[in-house]
Formats: structure tokens, C-alpha cells, sequence
């Protein structure tokens, strides 16, 4: 088969990645923002942009899209000039933004009745493996229609989970943050518990880093918080975005989610303080403030130093 024609909707952190990686790797690219400044950075790195979401889908045979928000995928797959009002059977769409099932099961639902398929492929890994093709990607849909994109996810990611039907990505995805968020709440709760216990940051850091308790943004996110970095490579305000979609998935489903909901309205509160364009390890800032220490090593005064309570 010829080499399809690529679409990238959302040309932010993400997908800005993604879609220069794929222009860097011979894929003919269109693109497509609201946000002009991100669709330039693209097109320097030789994506062609086109003036909307219709347009890109004239121009591909493959669509992908890495938006912000359910309303974001819906307006630029629904909208007066989103990709389904100008589809051509046999074209195919993947979602590798991190939304709710239902939204993209409507968005599959309109693209079959115009003859084209959709896979949701969100995915796990940051900026950085979204540039260099080590993200993990979690793929509901039909198996062919996997096959039809696999060179391209291959470009992109390390590991294809092929999970179930269509939606089942996007459900992983969904269970996979609600763990993650958590992790980094439990752990910035503890590690401020220790210091205003009178530990030292960076040997508590040293010893619970091989100890039971640890977890993999622990490990990832506390030499940053040692440092007082806090710039944000996943940001409080998608982590809320990402706990209110399981906590709206879990009461579809009628299913409590008590510790979830607590763990959101912690980022809630970060959010409140002002933290939301900081890494979710910001949340950390919360606890500091309460407690009256602060969780920095040796090295810290290298990074962005925040004040919860600042706007
Ligand atoms: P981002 O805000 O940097 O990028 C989103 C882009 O979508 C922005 O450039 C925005 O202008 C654009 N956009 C919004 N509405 C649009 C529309 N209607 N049409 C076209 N463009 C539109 O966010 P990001 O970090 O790149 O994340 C993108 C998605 O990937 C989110 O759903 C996020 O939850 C998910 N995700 C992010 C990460 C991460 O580490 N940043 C990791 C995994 C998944």
C-alpha cells in the first residue's frame, strides 16, 4: 500500500511532536490549531497547515488527533468544518487524545455513516517520547483497522496495546491516570509528612526510593520537586481534566469512587492556588504550605520555585 497521506489535529505538546517526528520521517503531513503560534512551530519542521479541520481531511487518508477536551474532539470532528463533513469512505481516524469513550464512540458513529473508521489509540509517555517514538499506545477498534495504521503508530510508539473494541483505549487510558494522579497525591502527602516530622528531604527521597511505598511518579516526579522544579511536563489542570473524566465514567457506570474523588479535589485545590499550569507535582506546594516545609534537596534553587497561594 502507498504511503497514506498524514492529518494531525492539535498541534500542542503532543501532537506538535508527533505530527514533526512523522514529517521527519518522510510522511506527507497536514495539519491543523486553533492555536496559531503552535501551528507554525509545526510548519516549520514541515508540516503543511490547512485553514481547517475539513480541510485536513481532504488533504489524508489517516487522521490523527492529540486535543485537549471532549469539546475540543467534538468541534473538530463534529463542528460546521470538522473532519466528518468532508470524509471519503476507507478513510480512517484515531484519537490519541486522553477523552471520555462516549465522545469518541459518537465521533466513530457519524464517520461510519460516511464510510470511514476510527480507532482510539490515546496514549502513555510525554512531550519527549511523543518526539523520539517511545510512546505507548492503547488501541481500541477493529483489528484491521489497527493493521491499516500500524506503520504509522510504529513511528510514533515503542509498544501497541491492541486492548478491545472501540472505546477500550480511551477506558484504559482513563483507569491508568486515575492511578497515576493518585500515586503522585499519596506520595506528595507522605514525603510532606516526613519532613515535618523532622527528616531530611533528600535522604527520605534516597531511602523510600527503594523501599515498598515508592511508585513510578515517584521516582520520576521528586528529584524535580527536590529541586523545586515544577515546570510542567504533565500539568494540574489535565490532571483534573483527566480525574473528572473517570469520576464521570465511574457515575455512568453507578460505581463510587471514594478515594478518587478526594485525590481530584486535591489538584482542585492546587488549581484554585494558582498551580494549574504547573507539573502535577505541584500539588506537592499544597502540602508544603500547610505544613510549613518544604521538600527541596541539595540542588534545589535550579528550578522554578512556586508558592501555593500565588495567582
Ligand atoms: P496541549 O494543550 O499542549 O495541546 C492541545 C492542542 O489542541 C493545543 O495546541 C490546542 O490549541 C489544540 N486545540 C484545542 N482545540 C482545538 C480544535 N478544536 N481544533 C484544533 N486544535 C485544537 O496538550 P497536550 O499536552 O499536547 O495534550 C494533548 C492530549 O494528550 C490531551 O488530551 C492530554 O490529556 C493527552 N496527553 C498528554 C500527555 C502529556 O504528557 N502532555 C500525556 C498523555 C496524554
Amino acid at each position: 500500500m502507498a504511503t497514506p497521506r498524514i492529518g494531525f489535529l492539535g498541534l500542542g505538546n503532543m501532537g506538535g511532536a508527533m505530527a514533526r517526528r512523522l514529517a521527519a520521517s518522510s510522511y506527507a503531513v497536514t495539519g491543523y490549531d486553533v492555536d496559531a503560534s503552535r501551528a507554525a512551530r509545526a510548519a516549520a519542521a514541515g508540516v503543511t497547515l490547512a485553514p481547517s479541520p475539513a480541510s485536513v481531511a481532504e488533504a489524508s487518508e489517516i487522521v490523527l488527533s492529540s486535543l485537549t477536551d471532549p469539546p475540543a474532539v467534538r468541534r473538530a470532528y463534529l463542528g460546521p468544518d470538522g473532519v466528518v463533513s468532508s470524509l471519503r469512505p476507507g478513510m480512517t481516524l484515531v484519537d490519541m487524545s486522553t477523552i471520555d469513550p462516549d465522545t469518541w464512540r459518537e465521533v466513530a458513529a457519524a464517520a461510519a455513516a460516511r464510510g470511514a473508521d476510527c480507532l482510539d489509540a490515546p496514549v502513555s509517555g510525554g512531550p519527549a517520547e511523543a518526539g523520539t517514538g517511545q510512546l505507548v499506545f492503547l488501541v481500541g477498534g477493529e483489528a484491521p483497522v489497527l493493521e491499516r495504521c500500524l506503520s504509522v503508530l510504529k513511528t510514533l510508539g515503542a509498544e501497541i496495546h491492541h486492548v478491545g473494541p472501540l472505546g477500550s483505549g480511551h477506558v484504559v487510558k482513563l483507569v491508568n491516570n486515575v492511578m497515576s494522579m493518585g500515586n503522585m497525591v499519596v506520595a506528595a502527602e507522605a514525603m510532606v509528612l516526613g519532613v515535618r516530622a523532622g527528616l531530611d528531604p533528600q535522604r527520605l527521597f534516597d531511602i523510600l526510593a527503594t523501599s515498598g511505598g515508592r511508585s513510578h511518579h515517584f521516582l520520576k516526579r521528586f528529584p524535580k520537586v527536590l529541586a523545586g522544579d515544577f515546570t510542567p511536563h504533565f500539568s494540574v489542570a489535565l490532571s483534573r481534566k483527566d480525574l473528572s473524566l473517570a469520576l464521570g465514567l465511574a457515575a455512568s457506570l453507578g460505581m463510587p469512587m471514594l478515594a478518587t474523588s478526594t485525590v481530584r479535589q486535591v489538584y482542585e485545590a492546587a488549581h484554585a492556588q494558582g498551580l494549574g499550569g504547573l507539573d502535577m507535582a505541584a500539588v506537592t506546594a499544597l502540602y508544603e504550605q500547610w505544613a510549613g516545609v518544604k521538600v527541596r534537596g541539595a540542588a534545589a534553587g535550579s528550578g522554578k520555585e512556586v508558592e501555593a497561594g500565588a495567582p
